[in-house]
């Protein structure tokens, strides 16, 4: 770890989007490009997720300054999944810091899938980072409040700033989840085992499974997106969920893990810190412009959603979200002219 650098102010590097209806029709472009993903497969190891129509599909992006554009299904509830992994690490990262959530939690990726139990071994323990189960059950644990109902309260009303709405759970899918979890439970207390989780190793799993169990649509990722691309202030409602500093720190993580073992040939297409979740929603975030959310549930070998990434990679391209994509500040004509 760098020590000394959060005294160092931080600038913003951003830029605008071309004009509003040009993003509507943008929009419109990227989700008749994605029609194109034909293949993939409806996540069924949690039960009643197998039930999704696997042809849903929406598309939206929220700018910064609340503008909202969307087509398809963007209105249709689906459960968050691991996407809540990145608002629950947004909240903890606020009540704890840049040094305390890096020590704790980590954000190196472990090249493993999601919910392995080698890549704790291999890190004596050590939960890597927060996109992984065993990291995301650790940052749950460590959630603000006494309890775990406090905690979960917590969550449910950080994630609603978030959407700038309220979110309800998904009963059948907790309940399914709850029932069929034992990995995330051999997880949590392995976790215990090296003294790396403070609470009730059980009933930290249970809020986790809350939290993946809230309802959210393609336009509440967008905005729930949008929010991180805005320096931590939801651009609907007004209202400041997080610093700008959690955004960052947030955003950093979600670059080098958000898409499981595919993050790197994400950030390499797409070139956006994003997040999956195997219900079939994806977010990306492009800082200081603007959120994308989508939803269409059949998924990737690794679990992202196929039409997602492919919705996400033509808006990257078209409204100029790649944070690695840049122009020569003087063009070569009016150097050469000069
Ligand atoms: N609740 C799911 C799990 O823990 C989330 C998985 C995901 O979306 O990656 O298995």
């Amino acid at each position: 770890m760098i020590v000394g650098l959060e005294e160092i102010g931080q600038r913003a590097s951003t830029g605008v989007l071309p004009g509003g209806d040009q993003v509507d029709v943008l929009v419109g472009d990227a989700y008749r490009f994605a029609l194109r993903g034909t293949g993939g497969e409806v996540a069924d190891y949690i039960p009643a997720l197998a039930h999704a129509d696997p042809e849903l599909f929406g598309v939206a992006v929220a700018e910064v300054g609340g503008g909202l554009h969307a087509v398809g299904d963007t209105g249709v509830p689906f459960s968050i999944q691991s996407i809540s992994k990145a608002f629950v690490y947004a909240l903890v990262c606020q009540s704890l810091g840049h040094e305390q959530i890096m020590a704790r939690i980590g954000v190196n990726n472990t090249g493993l899938a999601f919910n392995s139990v080698i890549a704790i071994e291999l890190n004596d323990g050590h939960p890597m980072n927060p996109m992984v189960n065993a990291g995301a059950i650790a940052t749950t644990a460590l959630m603000p409040g006494n309890t775990a109902e406090q905690q979960w309260e917590a969550i449910q009303t950080g994630l609603s700033a978030f959407a700038g709405r309220t979110l309800a759970l998904d009963d059948d899918v907790y309940r399914s989840e709850a029932a069929t979890n034992q990995r995330n439970r051999a997880i949590a207390r392995l976790l215990e085992s090296y003294q790396r989780i403070d609470v009730d190793p059980l009933a930290a799993v249970d809020v986790y499974t809350r939290q993946c169990s809230l309802l959210v649509t393609a336009k509440d990722l967008a905005v729930m997106a949008a929010t991180l691309a805005d320096g931590g202030v939801n651009p609907v409602t007004g209202r400041r969920v997080v610093s700008a500093t959690v955004c960052r720190d947030t955003l950093a993580v979600l670059a080098t893990n958000g898409l499981y073992e595919r993050s790197g040939e994400w950030l390499f297409d797409i070139g956006l810190p994003g997040k999956s979740g195997v219900a079939g929603g994806i977010m990306a975030v492009s800082p200081g412009k603007a959120g994308i959310g989508t939803f269409a549930p059949r998924l990737d070998p690794a679990g992202n959603s196929v039409r997602g990434q492919l919705a996400a990679a033509h808006l990257s391209r078209a409204l100029g979200l790649n944070i690695f994509a840049s122009d020569a500040a003087v063009p070569e004509a009016d150097r050469e002219a000069g």
